[in-house]
């Protein structure tokens, strides 16, 4: 590739102000290159921020359902780009085709979704208790957001952040993974032809602590998305509390199903094979914990690593592959450590364990898709994000203390149960303290119109996708007006 991919800032397309470029490096093949990309300095980020600072008066002054009409016309775009775009997130992030298309097709359906939000953003009206007055709340834009996003979905999550901000009337400081940058860039290209305004969304290409920080912390932005790993999210938090400015942080997960002696077993293991190795387990919502009823364990564990070890792991863009690798060099490391800390707490082994380094896949991060059995509650890998394709099994006496260990780790996304017993699926939906919870489904596949987040370290709660309740409140905030035409004073709670 020998265009360098540049920053989008004003409605241009710039390079870097003279610090250099990094390269984004295909997980399954290390030798391709996805793309040379420009690295932002100080100077980059002033400019975006000041651009978006600039563009946002008239963006907030522009009516939600004209905003509205420019994400229909980006998804329309996405639609027609779905399977280019597709197959480019499965280049450079490695995931199989048809979970690229899947992020993809997120994205539209948020465009879609949001683009409908600029008709309703409905505040509340209610009556005054004085004559002549009346009084209502209204949804306002917060200003200039920093959007920051991970590698693991990268179109679905910008698009989760770029959609409702601009919808809100916020413009927006974008700075994507940089293990994604392409992606992200295709996209903020998209949304530039649907006739986004120059400002109103600036893309800025960098690493975290140095780009990343920079626009998070920069006087001229009003709050901060970030999704990403729980060390980042509780730094910026961190960071952006002693500035007072407010940040929608959704962070890791230890995600778990539990499988009660009632459920359908072929279905639960299923669902656990989805679950803990889709998206070779790198999804914020994967089940990396299974916790099976103590009475049907080893039945369990039998067919669960039957149906693993048919697992084909390759090039995602082969239609036959089920796993693909995992995302760069630091990540592979990291889960092969996890598994390394399993057999020496004592966790035993059952499938997989190791890099493999045959064939084509010895060209990329590709680790066999691992269960570990007889894993104890409060053992490290039992605890502590991997994200990899790495399952823990764990034994449970009865449903309360499946609930217990499930919700025995500081994380809270996503939990399932599988059981055929209405009662138990009603304990669990009440007591498993996660911010979603699937009953005979597994712990992922969020719909885009309900709120998506965690609880605990994971987050403050659902704060992105869905409409009230979610996405909406983060990217808005409350004003409240009382008009009074009676022409006199009137004094509230005093008057009666
Ligand atoms: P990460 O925290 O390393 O990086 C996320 C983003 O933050 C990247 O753009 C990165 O460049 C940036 N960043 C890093 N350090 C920064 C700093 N000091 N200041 C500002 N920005 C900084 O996470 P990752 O490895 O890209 O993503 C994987 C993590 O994301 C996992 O923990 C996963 O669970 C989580 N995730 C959560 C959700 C969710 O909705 N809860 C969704 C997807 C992924």
């Amino acid at each position: 590739m020998d265009e360098i991919i540049k920053n989008y800032i004003n409605g241009r397309w710039v390079a870097g102000k003279g610090s250099g470029t990094f390269k984004s490096i295909n997980p399954a093949n290390q030798a391709n290159v996805i793309g040379v990309v420009t690295k932002s300095s100080g100077e980059d980020i002033d400019n975006a921020v000041e651009a978006a600072r600039a563009a946002y008066e008239k963006w907030r002054l522009t009516p939600a359902p004209r905003r509205g009409e420019i994400l229909y016309r980006a998804a329309e775009l996405i639609s027609k780009e779905k399977k280019r775009l597709g197959g480019l997130v499965t280049q450079e992030m490695g995931k199989v085709v048809a979970e690229g298309l899947g992020d993809v097709q997120e994205a539209i359906d948020m465009a879609y979704y949001m683009g409908g939000e600029g008709r309703r953003l409905s505040g509340e009206t209610v009556p005054s208790e004085l004559p002549d007055k009346d009084a209502k709340s209204i949804r306002v834009p917060i200003g200039v957001f920093a959007l920051i996003t991970p590698w693991n979905f990268p179109v679905a999550i910008p698009a989760w952040k770029i959609c409702p901000a601009l919808v809100a009337g916020n413009t927006v400081v974008f700075k994507p993974s940089s293990d994604t940058p392409v992606c992200a860039t295709r996209l903020v290209e998209i949304f530039e032809d649907a006739g986004v305004p120059k400002g109103v969304l600036n893309l800025v290409h960098g690493t975290g602590p140095d780009v990343g920080e920079y626009l998070a912390t920069h006087a001229g932005i009003d709050a901060v998305s970030f999704t990403g790993s729980c060390a980042t999210g509780e730094h910026l938090e961190g960071l952006c509390g002693s500035m007072h400015r407010p940040i929608s942080a959704e962070m890791g997960g230890k995600n778990a199903i539990i499988v009660m002696d009632d459920a359908n077993l072929d279905l639960a293991v299923e669902g656990a094979i989805w679950g803990g190795f889709g998206t070779t387990g790198q999804r914020c919502t994967a089940a990396s914990r299974v916790v099976v009823h103590q009475d049907i364990y080893s039945r369990f564990i039998n067919m669960f690593k039957d149906a693993a070890s048919r697992l084909r792991v390759g090039n995602g863009l082969r239609k036959t592959t089920d796993i693909g690798p995992v995302i760069n060099g630091a990540q592979f490391k990291k889960i092969l450590n996890y598994i390394e800390i399993g057999k020496n707490d004592g966790a035993k082994l059952i499938l997989g364990g190791k890099p493999i380094a045959k064939g084509e896949c010895a060209r990329g991060f590709f680790i066999e898709p691992t269960i570990f059995g007889d894993v104890e509650p409060g053992m490290r890998i039992a605890q502590e994000e991997i994200f990899g394709p790495v399952v823990c099994v764990m034994k449970a006496k009865d449903i309360d203390d499946a609930i217990r260990i499930v919700n025995g780790t500081h994380y809270g996304l996503s939990s399932a149960i599988y059981t055929s017993d209405v009662n138990k699926s009603a304990i669990a939906e009440r007591d498993l303290d996660t911010g979603i919870v699937y009953i005979n489904a597994s712990t992922i596949g969020a719909e885009i119109q309900l709120p998506f987040g965690g609880t605990k370290h994971t987050g403050m709660g659902p704060g992105e996708a869905g409409g009230r309740g979610g996405a909406l409140d983060t990217y808005t905030k409350w004003k409240v007006i009382y008009r009074d035409f009676s022409g006199r004073l009137q004094k509230a709670r005093l008057d009666r």
